[in-house]
């Protein structure tokens, strides 16, 4: 007998495995792809064939899973360990454990206090650094063009979103993802004008685009750079 909550769809050269979910909250049935892989889900008492409904739309899911195979591809393979890098404002810099009162960033490494790698292990105190780093480098840039754009942002927020690198909330608060910090300082400057450039154009319409070009005239040339190395700035599979 057929497993119910799992099956695989044959299509051309490839076997996608898929799982079966059932949905109180479904009202249609669905088929869901991401980097995590493909899943139907179906309302609690629909009696659709999963088999039949992946069979239909067998090159829509090849099309997307192909996508998110080539992400998961160049997404870099990381270990917390000494000797392996990661970057840092553009740069790859390589984890050092050293007899240091405080973590710091220096030209070519992370020198990570010894003392808190005992105690936390080196990839929560690598991101304790990151995030410190972030919030200086965001707050000094945010004050640099809130000035030079004449607006006034709210308090800084950092966080950890997969899919955004920054907001802007209707109380002024700027929340930047931690990971851009990773990006180089020109594409870090452009997230930064970009929600700044919120507090006065709330959409993005032809007047948003103009401000931002006024301040960034690269703009587009950073928006691309974040297109295509989204998948370089992650720090855990988590963030895929
Ligand atoms: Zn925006």
């Amino acid at each position: 007998m057929p497993n119910e909550n799992a099956g695989s769809l044959r299509v051309f050269d490839e076997t996608i495995d898929y799982e079966v979910r059932r949905s109180e909250d479904a009202t249609q049935p669905r088929i869901d792809v991401d980097i995590h892989g493909v899943a139907v889900v179906l309302p609690a008492e629909s009696d659709i064939d999963p088999q039949e409904l992946v069979e239909d739309n067998a090159r829509w899911i090849l099309k997307q899973w192909r996508q998110y195979q080539d992400h998961r591809e160049q997404a870099p393979s990381r270990r917390f360990e000494p000797g392996e890098t990661f970057l840092y404002r553009g740069d790859d810099r390589q984890i050092e454990v050293k007899d240091v009162d405080k973590s710091h960033v220096e030209p070519e490494t992370f020198a990570l206090a010894a003392d808190a790698v005992e105690e936390e292990g080196i990839q929560d105190t690598l991101e304790s650094l990151y995030r410190r780093k972030a919030r200086l480098v965001f707050k000094s840039r945010i004050d640099h063009y809130a000035d030079e754009m004449s607006v006034e942002p709210g308090k800084l927020e950092l966080r950890n979103q997969r899919t955004r690198w920054a907001s802007c909330s209707p109380q002024r608060t700027l929340s930047f993802n931690w990971r851009l910090v990773m990006a180089p300082d020109d594409v870090i400057d452009y997230v930064v004008v970009h929600e700044l450039a919120h507090l006065r154009e709330k959409n993005h319409t032809r007047r948003f685009w103009n401000l931002v070009q006024k301040h960034d005239p690269k703009y587009e040339e950073h928006v691309d750079w974040l297109t295509e190395n989204s998948v370089q700035l992650i720090f855990t599979e988590d963030d895929l």
